[in-house]
Order: structure tokens, then sequence, then C-alpha cells
């Protein structure tokens, strides 16, 4: 290969996936051994028990890691887990500041276990640069930030939140699941830390429950590292090969993806039963300008609101039929969900509750006219 670094497509393809040395197979094998020989005491040859390190993980970690153009990628057992990870690096005293739009989850890990243990937070509309400033403590060490945001879609100008955060002398987390490395690369943009739910875009077919953090920081890595063996909430190797597996296509269900996802936001905009959308890509959307320089395309997530409230929101997403309801996003397959009641019940009484009379579309692969006839009928 040249100097140049390839591009994403191909490192999808083959980064950290080189032909197996011993048979020549083309596919990253799954070890499942749990132990390997070593030829003296402490002499191994890179592997010495599955839960430290293993083979088709070590593949998984160098392809994310290449996928984000950064120097180290560390993977878990879950999106969750891999938050947890990076959040175990404070101790009591520490304060955390968040976006006031995000996974439902993601609030609860922050409020209610780290919480517990003395670690305080304040969610802030991080889309307004001027709420960041105020929200920071001396106590401040992470600011976490999603773009684009769950459910709402809010867009994070994640290089400005940076170097404000920086100047503070806190780190930057960027969840990264809605964009993935494909339309966004938040270290580029001067983030410290990336952490991905790779159950969602790079497993792509809701088949796998994965999580992923990414930094360029040597002692992060490190610590990441240290959380992941002693901690022990690791990936299986079948499940590390899922990721990998549907990492290979990423690029091109991304675009297919978005451009379903586009269609759908201009005709729900037009649509006499929907109040307002949420989609990067509407020029009606206060973000667009900013995801027009800071991501490759607008992502394939919608949400809306309905005009009949709640009722009309349960109701459509009832009916629908090819979008089928349940949680979740970023496969295949399009999905529909009432975040208020599901993704982000735990946040209900906080102040990211979500209006109950939005539904979140994930929006997949079928045939775009297709997606909308069912819109069209469940919204009738
Ligand atoms: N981050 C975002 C944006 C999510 O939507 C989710 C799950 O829906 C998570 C993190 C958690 O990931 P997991 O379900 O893999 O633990």
């Amino acid at each position: 290969m040249s100097e140049e670094m390839p591009g994403f497509e191909t490192l999808a393809v083959h980064a950290g996936q080189e032909a197996d040395k011993a048979t020549g197979a083309v596919v990253t094998p799954i070890h499942l051994a749990t132990t390997y020989a070593q030829d003296a005491v402490g002499e191994h040859r890179g592997f010495e028990y599955s839960r430290t390190g293993n083979p088709t993980r070590a593949a998984l970690e160098t392809a994310v890691a290449a996928l984000e153009r950064a120097r180290f990628a560390v993977a878990f057992s879950s999106g969750m887990a891999a938050a947890d990870g990076v959040l175990r690096s404070l101790v009591p005293g520490d304060h955390v500041v968040m976006g006031n739009d995000a996974y439902g989850g993601t609030w609860r890990l922050i409020a209610r276990v780290f919480g517990a243990s003395g670690i305080s937070h304040t969610s802030v509309n991080l889309a307004d640069l001027g709420g960041l400033p105020r929200a920071m403590t001396d106590e401040t060490k992470l600011v976490w930030l999603e773009t684009p945001s769950n459910p709402l879609l809010g867009i994070v100008d994640v290089e400005a939140v940076s170097a404000i955060a920086h100047d503070a002398g806190a780190l930057v987390v960027v969840d990264n699941t809605f964009a993935t490395p494909y339309l966004q690369r938040p270290l580029s943009l001067g983030a410290d830390i990336v952490v991905h739910s790779s159950t969602k875009y790079l497993g792509g077919h809701s088949d796998v429950v994965g999580g992923v953090a990414v930094t360029d920081d040597e002692e992060i890595a490190s610590s990441l590292h240290f959380i992941q063996n002693a901690a022990g909430a690791v990936p299986s190797p079948f499940d590390c090969y899922l990721v990998l597996r549907g990492m290979k296509t990423l690029a091109v269900r991304m675009d297919r993806q978005c451009r379903n996802a586009s269609v759908i936001a201009e005709f729900l905009a037009a649509h006499r039963s929907v109040s307002h959308v949420n989609y990067p890509g509407l020029v009606s959307h206060p973000g667009h300008e900013l995801a027009s320089r800071q991501m490759r395309d607008f992502g394939a997530m919608v949400s809306f609101t309905l005009r009949g409230g709640e009722s009309q929101a349960l109701a459509v997403a009832g009916k629908t039929e090819l979008f089928t309801l349940a949680e979740s996003l970023g496969a295949v397959e399009s999905l529909v969900e009432q975040p208020a009641r599901m993704t982000h019940l735990s946040a209900a009484g906080s102040p990211l509750e979500v209006d109950p009379a939005l539904l979140r579309l994930s929006v997949g692969l079928e045939n775009v006219d297709d997606l909308i006839d069912d819109l069209s009928r469940a919204l009738a």
C-alpha cells in the first residue's frame, strides 16, 4: 500500500483483518481459546488470557482505531460498558458536564451510578455554547456530548466545545454512535475520547451488543485497557467477529441510509399531522450549517413530533408495518420508537425528559418508496 492512509472503505475491509498467517483464511478467525501456551513463565506470543487480550478482539480494536484515524481503540461488552470504562477515571468530588439531550442510559449511568459514588454532573444545552462555561466548575473533569444527539438530533460544535473544555482543563468525550466514523471524526475536531455503541451502525444488523472507546492519548488508552482487564466487561470473540463483519459494509450502508432518511425527513416536514421534524439535513434545522461542516452527511436518524400529541404518536408507532416498533437503531431494518416510554424512560423526571409526542425513526435499507408508503398509511 502507498505511504498515504488508505480510504475509509479500504480500511473498513482490511484494517486489522489481514489473511490468517497459519491458514490463509481471508476472514478473521473467531479465537475461542481462553488461555494461551507460554514458552516460559511470562514469555507468551502476545496473548495470555482472553479477558486480558484476544486476537479477534485485537483485530476489532485495530479496525475501529483505523476508521476513527486514532491510535487506540478498546472494545467493551456494550456501549454502556464502554461509557462506564471512560467514566471510571473519575474520582469522588469530580464533576461532569453533559448535553441535555442524550441517550437516557448515559444519563442514568452518570447521574445514578456515578452520582451515587460522589461524582456530580450538570446537564446543559451544548448546542448553545454560552451555557458551557457557566456549567463548568473547578471540579469539571469531563464534558460528555452526543452529536447528533439522541433523540432530538441536536448538533454540537465539537471544535468549539473542545476549546472551551481544554481551557478549563477538562477532557471531551463524544458519543459518535449516531454519526459513525464514516460521517464524523471527533478526535480530528479536538475531542479526547470517542465512544460507540457498536450495537448500532458499526455492527449494523441488530445481532450483536458491543461498545468501544477510542483515543489518541496513550495515557487514556492505558487507563482504558486497565479497566477493560480489571473490571472485565469484554466482548466475546464471536461478538467481535460480528462487529468486524458489519463494519466492512458501513460506508455503503450509511450512504444509502442517509439518502433514505433525507427523503423521509422531507416527506414528514410536509405532512399535516407532523408539527416538527428533527433532521440535521433539513435547511430549517438550527445545526444544519454546522453539520454540513462537521459531518460528511447528515445521518439516518430522524425524529418528529405529532400534532395530535402522545395518543397520535402511540397510534402511529403501533400502525407502521415496515418500521418495526422496537428499541435500538442503526441496523439494516427500519425501526420506530417512542423515546419517552422506551429508550429514554430512565430520564423521565430529569432535565433530559422527552416529549411523549415525539417518535424516533432509525431509517434502514429498504426501498424508500415502501418506507414512505408505510409512514403515509400510519399517519393517515
Ligand atoms: N449511546 C447511544 C447514543 C445509544 O443510543 C445507546 C443505546 O441505545 C448507547 C450509547 C448504549 O449502548 P448499548 O446499548 O450498546 O449499551
